[in-house]
Parts: structure tokens; sequence; C-alpha cells
């Protein structure tokens, strides 16, 4: 199922936390890059599941360290850790707040300002 292409190293991001940058080969450094080759073989829904998931066991920073390590919003981590929870406790296939906020803050009347 992952559509990732090996060579194509460009698609997987590469964490930029303290501990990658000074050792770049060392354990943290390998485990951040696992983490992000198997974040890129997921479709988005996966993705912040799994990211929500990995972000569980760091409790409060969790997401923030998630963030700096996919590279993914912090509002799409916390809904993924939400979505963890709300499958644990209950099982209704219920979902909440579909579509949220789009940020798309364009012109809000294109057009009306140059029909002059
Ligand atoms: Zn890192």
């Amino acid at each position: 199922m992952c559509k990732t292409h090996e060579e194509d190293v460009g698609t997987i991001h590469r964490c930029s936390c303290p501990e990658c940058r000074r050792e770049p080969d060392g354990e943290v450094a390998r485990e951040h890059q696992a983490i992000n080759r198997i974040i890129a073989c997921t479709d988005e829904r996966s993705r912040r599941l799994v990211a929500g998931f990995l972000a569980r066991p760091y409790g409060h920073g969790g997401i923030t360290r998630l963030a700096r390590i996919t590279g993914l919003n912090r509002n799409t981590i916390a809904r993924g850790r939400r979505e963890l929870d709300q499958a644990d406790s209950r099982p209704t296939g219920r979902v909440r707040r579909l579509g949220g906020r789009s940020q798309a803050r364009g012109d809000p009347t294109p057009g009306i300002l140059t029909a002059l």
C-alpha cells in the first residue's frame, strides 16, 4: 500500500530537531527518520492517526514534538490523537467536526471592487 518511491528521498520529511542536528546519525535521528518514513507511506487519515499515536507517550509536549519531527500541522496531530481516544472510548463511528475551518483567506469579494 506504500506509494513511496524509495529513491525519491525528497518526499520524506527531514526532522530538524536539535537532537537530529547535533547527531544526524544518532539513535534519536534514526528513530525520527523511521517515523518520517512511516508517515510518508500513509494517506492523510492514517498519517494523523499514526502521528497522534506516536505523540501519546510524550504526554503534553507530544504534539509539539511530533509536529517538529514530522513537519505536520499541530492541529492535524491533535485531531489524530482525539480520533484515537474516541475510537477507544466509544465505538460509534461518528465523525465530529467534519471539515473544520479552512484558512482560505483570499479576496472576500473578488470582482466587486474591479467592477467600475
Ligand atoms: Zn529529530
